[in-house]
C-alpha cells in the first residue's frame, strides 16, 4: 500500500485528537482465543478506564461467532470482526489488509496484540502501513496521568535496562506483548456489547501467498506459559542427563520442564523449553531452579512467578535475591531429597 510513501507522510505526525479507543487484535487459532489476548482483554480494559474511552477487540476468522460472545464476556465494550475463508488461517496480506483498512476507518488511539509469532509478524506490517512506530515484546504498560499518552515498556540493551517508550505524535499507538505477562481478567457470564462487522473484500492480487496446508510440528513442545508448577535446569546440572532428574521432580509436581539459555545453547534441551528474555515470559504458582544462577536475562522471564524455589550449591547466586526459599547444596542431593520427601 505504498509504504515508503507511509513512511514519508507519518515523519509530520498525525492529529492524535482523532484518534479514541484501545483495541486488542483478538487471536484465534483453529477457532480458540489464545491465552496472551484474554490476557490483553485484561490489561487493555485498564488502559481504556484510565484514558477515558472504550475497550474494543478486533477478530478476524471464518465462522468463528462463538469468540465474539467470549470477547464481551472478558470486557470488549465492541467487537470489530471479519468473517471470510481467506482469514481462516493466519496469512500476513489479508490480516493486514483487513485490520489496516479498520484502523484507517475507525482511527483507535491504542492496538494492542500478543508478542507471538502472529503478532510479531501482523504488528510491524500494521505499523509500517499506518505510518507509525511499534514498541515490539513489551513487559508493562501504563497511562500517563497528565496527558494520556501509553507508556511502553520493554527490556532493553540485552535486558540491562528497562526502556519506556512513547509514542508522541503518530497513532495508533501500537506495542506488542510477551504471553504470560499480564493477568488474565474475570469472564463475565452474559455480558454484551456492540459487533460492528467489518466489510470483507479481497482484489486480485491482494494475497500475494496462499496457506496450502498447516502441518504441525512433530515434536512435543512444552506449554510454559499455561503451566502451574515449572521446574528449571541450568547449566549447574553439569550435562544433559541431569534433565531427567529434573524432570521426574516436575512430574511428581504435576509441571512441566523449564531452562536456561546456557542449557539449551549446550544443546541439553530444546528452546521451547528456555524461560526469560528469548524464551518464554512465565508466571506459574511454583517456579523451581536448580542449578540456574539468576542472570537478568532468565530472571525477566520469571520473576513475577508466584512462588520461586532457588536450589544452588553457591549462596552468592542473585537467582537468591527473587527466591521466596532458597536451598544452598548440590542440586544432585537436594532434588532426591525432595523425591523422598514427597514419597
Ligand atoms: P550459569 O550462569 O553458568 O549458572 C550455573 C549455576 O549453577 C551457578 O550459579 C552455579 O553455582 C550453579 N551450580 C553449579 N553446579 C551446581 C550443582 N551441582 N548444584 C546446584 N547448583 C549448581 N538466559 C536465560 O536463561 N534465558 C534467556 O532468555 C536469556 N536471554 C538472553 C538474551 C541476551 C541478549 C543475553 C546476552 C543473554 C541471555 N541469557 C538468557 C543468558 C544469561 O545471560 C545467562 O548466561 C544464562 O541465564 C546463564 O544460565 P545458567 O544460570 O544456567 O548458567
Amino acid at each position: 500500500f505504498g509504504a515508503i510513501e507511509k513512511l514519508e507522510e507519518g515523519k509530520k505526525g498525525v492529529d492524535v485528537t482523532q484518534y479514541h479507543d484501545v483495541w486488542v487484535f483478538a487471536e484465534q487459532r483453529e477457532g480458540k482465543l489464545m491465552g496472551v489476548s484474554v490476557e490483553l482483554m485484561g490489561e487493555g480494559k485498564k488502559l481504556a478506564n484510565e484514558i477515558g474511552c472504550k475497550l474494543c477487540a478486533i477478530l478476524c476468522g471464518e465462522n468463528v461467532d462463538n469468540l465474539v460472545d467470549e470477547l464481551f464476556e472478558y470486557g470488549a465494550d465492541k467487537v470489530y470482526y471479519a468473517n471470510d475463508p481467506e482469514l481462516k488461517t493466519y496469512n500476513t496480506d489479508p490480516y493486514t489488509k483487513v485490520v489496516y483498512k479498520a484502523i484507517v476507518k475507525y482511527k483507535p488511539e491504542v492496538v494492542l496484540l500478543g508478542a507471538t509469532h502472529v503478532g510479531r509478524d501482523l504488528g510491524p506490517c500494521l505499523a509500517v502501513h499506518c505510518g507509525t512506530g511499534l514498541t515490539a515484546d513489551c513487559t508493562k504498560l501504563d497511562i500517563d496521568p497528565t496527558d494520556k499518552k501509553l507508556m511502553q515498556t520493554r527490556p532493553a540493551f540485552g535486558g540491562n535496562l528497562m526502556a519506556t517508550i512513547l509514542c508522541p505524535n503518530h497513532r495508533p499507538q501500537m506495542s506488542t506483548v510477551r504471553p504470560g505477562v499480564m493477568e488474565k481478567p474475570k469472564r463475565e457470564a452474559g455480558k454484551k456489547g456492540e459487533l460492528i462487522k467489518l466489510n470483507v473484500e479481497f482484489k486480485e492480487g491482494d494475497i500475494r501467498a496462499k496457506v496450502l496446508e498447516v502441518v504441525k510440528g512433530l515434536t512435543e513442545k512444552v506449554s510454559l506459559t499455561d503451566a502451574k508448577v515449572i521446574v528449571s535446569g541450568g547449566a549447574g546440572l553439569g550435562n544433559p542427563e541431569g534433565f531427567k532428574l529434573i524432570k521426574q521432580l516436575a512430574d511428581r509436581l504435576g509441571g512441566v520442564v523449564g531452562s536456561s539459555r546456557a542449557a539449551v545453547d549446550a544443546g541439553w534441551i530444546d528452546h521451547s523449553h528456555q524461560v526469560g528474555q528469548t524464551g518464554t515470559t512465565v508466571k506459574p504458582e511454583l517456579y523451581i531452579a536448580c542449578g540456574i544462577s539468576g542472570a537478568i536475562q532468565h530472571l525477566a522471564g520469571m520473576q513475577t512467578s508466584k512462588t520461586i524455589v532457588a536450589i544452588n550449591k553457591n549462596e552468592n547466586a542473585p537467582i537468591f535475591e527473587v527466591a521466596d526459599y532458597g536451598i544452598v547444596g548440590d542440586l544432585y542431593k537436594v532434588i532426591p531429597a525432595i523425591l523422598d520427601a514427597l514419597g
